[in-house]
């Protein structure tokens, strides 16, 4: 059937679709999934992605035509789209900033005025040789003979059948002739002749920029006996439910585990999804699979240009088991890749802050959609991590998803000694070197004489300043919402950041009555130069975000501590993922107190999340390691748990304050961010969305208030929080958001207004 009208999805913020007319021509052409070209009122040029054709006549003046379609290919597929207006009515956005996240922009190039739009997409292509034809074991003896004289070609032709395990039954294989001729120690003159024999042929094929291992070079490892029950009950997890939470302590296999499930599926020739934190995305960890599934691995990160996105989505989208990719190992971006046939979806580290994207819009959760994209795929999913997120190991608790757990480290190696050394008693006793302890400097410089390595790890989470009794160890927090208060200097008040609550720095303390009330969070950067200072012959480097701007840097520090040529890492989050160093014993926290009182109602579920993970790098083969927490307040519960590396009772605890104070996983929580150059308007746009929300959702409305950072560059910010209890309509609720949002809108002077809408904001 002829269809005559094309709705489009162009790579902007417009709310809706838009509908083209499709000249006569184009009728064949112009199908679901296929580019065409339009232009707009304002007479810009863009290429966009039909979502659907049809004959429904729309409610428009002049409709314009399509002005140039792409191919009748699709290269967008039925299943991407439907993910796309999944994502874009959960978090509340348009289809066209789900495409903008999704595509890389040179398959969707955006034109200027009546300048026709040229594909910037250019594949790269290399030359490949095979074999000319399949030749039987008889007769590539023969060819072999022939060769005798001619050691080169033999060599080649050697290599050649080693490399792609040619046998008279299998598959003729490709190779980039490059990798044939450093394998076989030849020149390119030494190939010619075979060509010319009719032994082999040459052929120029479409290659990634991005040169990977060619071929598999590792069987894949057995399985401990106690790495093999967790994966069989994975396995029988998956006869009933397609969502299992892995929790497995670091280093106890888990990677093994996905390997043998990664391996599974491809056998079966479907494609595999292994989602991980950008920055757990090591080289270690790459090396280590494309050893066992050699080059139909690809990787994806925001750290590749838009050209070499453009190419891994080729070669995701290329159903060709022979140049296509089949497992794809990213961090949260790649949910968007041009899967056609998913089997598995691995979510790794899955409790990790960085899976959700909080600006620019999509606001997603990389995990949650994960398991609807597997969901679309009818694929399993799994979720790993050591110390899984509260939401997950809920959901685990209540039977929504199949729990499976690794509780041995492999090889039985002991999860590190931890020991707490009192920061405040020290400063008291004067025994502070600077910002370290007499514990911590004792364990440093023990490994250091023992010629073994240090990890000393500070929190990147800014500076999130509060106060605290210096005696006691009270600090002040909010009564409503239970997280600390934080310190704003300019105005010099404690503010709550969930609702707004506020009063003035108080200078007596309310449980002891103490007045030593003193300004807590210090500064990142100087730990480096301090400790350079106590131990001048030790060699130290920092990794954070200061000094990991390229991707190589961060390989070269981690490069550089790998084969000791550093012996004190300083660090950042950044390390405390993934890493897997042989002669690392001893992990300094410099100060968990700042991740305690963070102001965030996850901050205790966070800080026993990172202590863990950092703590998990410590003595990983034959040495226990030992872990040297800095805290002034060594009682504090969660670092009670820590010590115990107990994880069920830090569950407890945190789940039923979530009950207690209605957050996550009990309520769903929407975030509206406000955005203006004047802060008279700001305050009261803020106050008008205020009010016409809390007429609809009365006390589940808090706010508005300032935010942490309350003012960036020249914009000032305000927000609002809504509660939604997890038995009420999500879509309804956000429905009627919706409907608030747009009489905002039309408010007088609303246009210098920006409206960012975060949904699930954490
Ligand atoms: P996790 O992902 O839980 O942190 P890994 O899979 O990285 O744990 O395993 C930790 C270490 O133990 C790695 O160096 C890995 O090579 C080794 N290991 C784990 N399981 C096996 C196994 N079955 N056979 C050989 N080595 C293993
Ligand atoms: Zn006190
Ligand atoms: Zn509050």
């Amino acid at each position: 059937m002829q269809s005559s009208f094309a709705d489009i999805i162009l790579p902007l913020a417009l709310k809706g679709r838009l509908t083209y007319s499709i000249p006569e021509e184009m009728q064949e052409i112009v199908r679901r999934g296929t580019r065409v070209q339009v232009q707009l009122k304002d007479r810009k040029i863009y290429t966009g992605v039909v979502a659907r054709v049809h004959n429904d006549v729309p409610d428009i003046k002049d409709i314009r035509p399509v002005m140039k379609a792409y191919g009748s290919d699709p290269v967008i597929n039925d299943r991407q789209l439907d993910f796309w207006n999944w994502i874009a009515a959960y978090y509340m956005c348009t289809e066209g900033e789900v495409m903008k996240a999704a595509v890389p922009a040179a398959l969707f190039p955006e034109g200027e005025t009546n300048v026709p739009v040229v594909e910037r997409y250019r594949p790269k292509k290399e030359t490949f040789v095979e074999l000319a034809r399949r030749f039987s074991d008889m007769e590539l003896n023969e060819i072999l003979d022939s060769l005798r004289k001619a050691p080169r070609q033999s060599d080649i032709l050697t290599a050649y059948l080693y490399l792609t395990g040619y046998t008279a039954d299998s598959e003729i294989k490709a190779l980039r002739k490059s990798y044939v001729l450093k394998k076989s120690g030849s020149a390119p003159s030494h190939i010619n002749p075979l060509v010319k024999k009719g032994i082999f042929k040459q052929l120029s094929l479409e290659v990634g920029r991005l040169s990977y291992p060619e071929n598999k070079t590792e069987q894949i490892r057995d399985l401990s006996n106690i790495q093999a029950v967790t994966y069989d009950s994975i396995r029988r997890i998956y006869k009933e439910k397609d969502i299992a939470l892995l929790h497995g302590v670091t280093s106890s296999g888990k990677t093994e585990i996905y390997i043998h499930l990664i391996d599974e599926q491809l056998k079966k020739g479907k494609q595999v999804l292994y989602l991980l934190p950008e920055i757990a995305l090591t080289t270690q960890l790459i090396i280590r699979l494309q050893k066992h599934f050699g080059n139909i691995t690809g990787i994806y990160h925001s750290r590749f240009n838009d050209q070499e996105r453009a190419e891994i989505w080729k070669k995701v989208a290329a159903d060709d088991p022979g140049s296509g990719y089949r497992l794809v190992l990213g961090a949260r971006s790649s949910i968007f890749l041009p899967f056609s046939n998913l089997g598995l979806v691995i979510v790794d580290e899955e409790h990790d802050i960085s899976y959700k994207q909080h600006d620019p819009s999509p606001r997603y959760q990389a995990r949650d959609c994960a398991i609807v994209l597997a969901g679309i795929h009818k694929a399993k999913t799994i979720l790993g991590s050591a110390t899984p997120s509260i939401e997950s190991y809920y959901n685990a608790e209540r039977g929504k998803y199949g729990f499976a757990e690794l509780k041995e480290r492999y090889g039985s190696i002991r999860l590190p000694s931890i020991i707490l050394a009192n920061s405040r008693e020290a400063y008291r006793k004067k025994l502070m070197v600077s910002h370290f302890t007499p514990e911590l400097l004792n364990s440093i410089d023990e490994a250091l004489s023992k010629g073994e390595q240090i990890i000393l790890f500070q929190n990147r989470r800014g500076f999130s300043p509060y106060i605290e009794c210096s005696d006691c160890g009270w600090i002040p927090s909010c009564k409503q919402c239970a997280v600390n208060l934080t310190y704003h200097k300019s105005i010099g008040r404690l503010v709550c950041h969930y609702c707004g609550y506020s009063i003035s720095v108080p200078h007596k303390c309310e449980n002891c009555n103490s007045s030593g009330m003193v300004t807590r969070g210090f500064g990142t950067q100087k730990i480096e130069d301090e400790i350079k200072i106590v131990f001048p012959s030790a060699r130290v480097e920092r990794m954070d975000q200061d000094t990991t701007g390229s991707r190589n840097s961060f390989n070269r520090i981690i490069k550089a501590f790998e084969e000791h040529r550093t012996d004190i890492l300083i660090g950042t989050q950044m390390i405390s993922k993934g890493l897997d160093f042989e002669n690392l014993t001893v992990v300094g926290i410099l100060n968990a107190d700042n991740l305690l009182h963070y102001p965030d109602f996850r901050a205790h579920e966070r800080s026993f999340q990172l202590m863990e993970q950092v703590s998990g790098r410590a003595g990983r083969r034959q040495k226990q390691g030992k872990v040297v927490i800095q805290t002034s307040d060594p009682d504090n519960r969660i670092i009670r748990l820590m010590l115990q590396h107990d994880y069920q009772n830090m569950y407890r605890s945190q789940i039923e304050e979530r009950r207690a104070f209605n957050y996550p996983p009990f309520c769903r929580m929407i975030r509206i961010n406000l955005k203006h150059k004047s802060r008279a308007d700001l305050n009261s746009f803020a106050d008008i969305l205020g009010n016409d929300l809390k007429g609809m959702f009365g006390k589940r409305v808090l706010g508005p208030e300032y935010p942490l950072i309350s003012q960036i560059q020249s914009w000032y910010i305000k927000t609002l929080l809504i509660k939604i209890e997890k038995e009420k309509s999500l879509a309804k609720a956000r429905e009627m958001i919706r409907a608030a949002l747009d009489r905002l809108e039309k408010e007088k002077g609303a246009g210098g207004l920006r409206i960012g809408v975060d949904v699930d904001p954490y």
